[in-house]
């Protein structure tokens, strides 16, 4: 991210009362940066598309993970969402292959790069067009993916009311 600083992460952080050194207000929610030892907060991920002519390598912080149901993620992916996670500008390396790109505007005016497969149409990563670079890696490409729980879900204006009550159908372990 455009203002990264080594060794430190960002984190909300609720003052209370008794810590001395609190500016804000007890229940209030800010963002501080606290120093963290390298490598602690970010694990490393290899990602893949389905064909394999793609590749990469990205550094993800686990509390950076959200699902988005907005109508774009849905058509785009011909589902009901994407699972992004949060990486940083010099945190996503591509490995093999180049991504084919299309270019959305969202509701907000931004544009921003879908990166995506070109042969096989898997969903890579997003990123702005123009702005501070950091870039929405598809958590469904990843290796390690069964341990980026999602941390908050966005546009749940757009979500079909039938996925809260997923849990709940018939299921198989297999097909
Ligand atoms: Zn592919
Ligand atoms: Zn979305």
């Amino acid at each position: 991210m455009r203002d990264r600083i080594p060794g430190f992460t960002e984190r909300w952080w609720s003052p209370r009362p008794s810590e001395p050194r609190a500016e804000g207000r007890a229940g209030v929610r800010v963002r501080v940066r606290v120093r963290v030892p390298q490598g602690e907060e970010e694990i490393k991920v290899k990602g893949t598309c389905h064909c394999g002519e793609i590749t990469y390598e990205a550094e993800v912080d686990p509390e950076k993970v959200a699902v988005c149901y907005c109508t774009d993620c849905q058509t785009m992916t011909g589902g009901t969402c994407h699972v992004n996670a949060v990486v940083a500008d010099d945190g996503l390396r591509l490995t093999a292959g180049k991504p084919a790109e299309y270019t959305k505007t969202g509701d907000n005016g931004n544009k921003r790069i879908q990166a995506f497969c070109g042969t096989c149409g898997t969903h890579l990563y997003a990123c702005n067009v123009e702005g501070p670079k950091h870039y929405g890696v598809r958590v469904g490409a990843m290796d390690k993916r069964a341990e980026l729980s999602p941390k908050a879900r966005f546009y749940l204006r757009s979500q079909p009311g039938w996925v809260v009550d997923e849990a709940s159908l018939p299921g198989s372990e297999t097909q």
